[in-house]
């Protein structure tokens, strides 16, 4: 929620709070400033000079609005995890794409989104490289990215994969979490948000006793973007829009979870 102030918006972003509300109210009251609540954009609006009639929004409205979408994300440590890397291809498509590259590009896709909404983004890896060698163990690989985002003590830990399947047919999107209410509510939004914006089947939110999930302190998802083994999907996976419309929706979930 911001504050304007004859027009001009204050510092700071508090969350929406009754109580906050009301003793705002009270203020402007004795001190025979006017006060409107406009709920759609979560802004106060004081006016020092008249006690009955509101301030309109000024006409830099549009501008300061965007300053206002970019620190919406303000204050919040996300962990994106691309799967697999290095020595480490993931799954394959037909033509010989990787799941490895596929995962990078959309989280340094997706990590670019936050950030311009004001979130600190942690990487489990940000090049094609293992997360810690190529001798490594497949355990002590994900024990690593568990332990990056516990011990960055981050609010939101994201795994990002492509599914594969023997027969090219399979497809979908599917969000997995391990269920706990905040990651379920992540998933949910995640999961309708990829498919309504890739067009993919909706094979689900669900619960999944994977290694990432359980042994993060934080809420956790894993998410299935599409089948790299299906042929439309490899396209859509190693395509540059297909990517970053990925990215995008991903990104307008997260917003949508911290604000729902
Ligand atoms: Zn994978």
């Amino acid at each position: 929620m911001r504050i304007m102030l004859d027009g001009r918006y204050l510092p700071g972003n508090a969350r929406v709070n009754r109580d906050l509300l009301i003793t705002l109210r009270n203020i402007a009251k004795a001190l025979k400033f006017g006060i409107r609540y406009d709920a759609q954009r979560e802004l106060v609006l004081i006016n020092s000079k008249d006690s009955s009639i509101p301030p309109l929004p000024s006409e830099h409205l549009a501008d300061e609005r965007t300053e206002d979408e970019n620190a919406r994300l303000a204050g919040k440590v996300i962990c994106l995890d691309p799967g697999h890397g290095g020595s480490d291809p993931g799954a394959l498509g037909p033509t010989g794409t990787t799941e490895k590259d596929n995962t990078l590009a959309i989280a340094l896709s997706l990590k670019e989104k936050l950030e311009k909404n004001g979130a600190t983004v942690v990487m489990t890896r940000d090049s094609d490289s293992e997360v810690v060698s190529a001798e490594t163990s497949a355990a002590e690989d994900l024990s690593t990215r568990v332990d990056i985002a516990n011990q960055s003590e981050v609010d939101l830990f994201i795994s990002i994969h492509n599914d594969a399947f023997s027969s090219q047919t399979a497809a979908g999107t599917t969000t997995f979490h391990y269920g706990d209410k905040d990651s379920i509510k992540l998933a949910n939004l995640v999961q309708q948000g990829l498919c309504e914006k890739l067009g993919t089947k909706n094979r689900g939110a669900r619960f999944a006793s994977l290694y990432v999930l359980r042994y993060t302190n934080m809420p956790s998802i894993l998410i299935e973007i599409a089948f790299i083994s299906n042929m439309v999907e490899e396209m859509l996976l190693s395509s540059v829009d297909g990517r970053d419309n990925a990215a995008e929706s991903i990104c307008d979930s997260i917003l949508k979870y911290y604000k729902v």
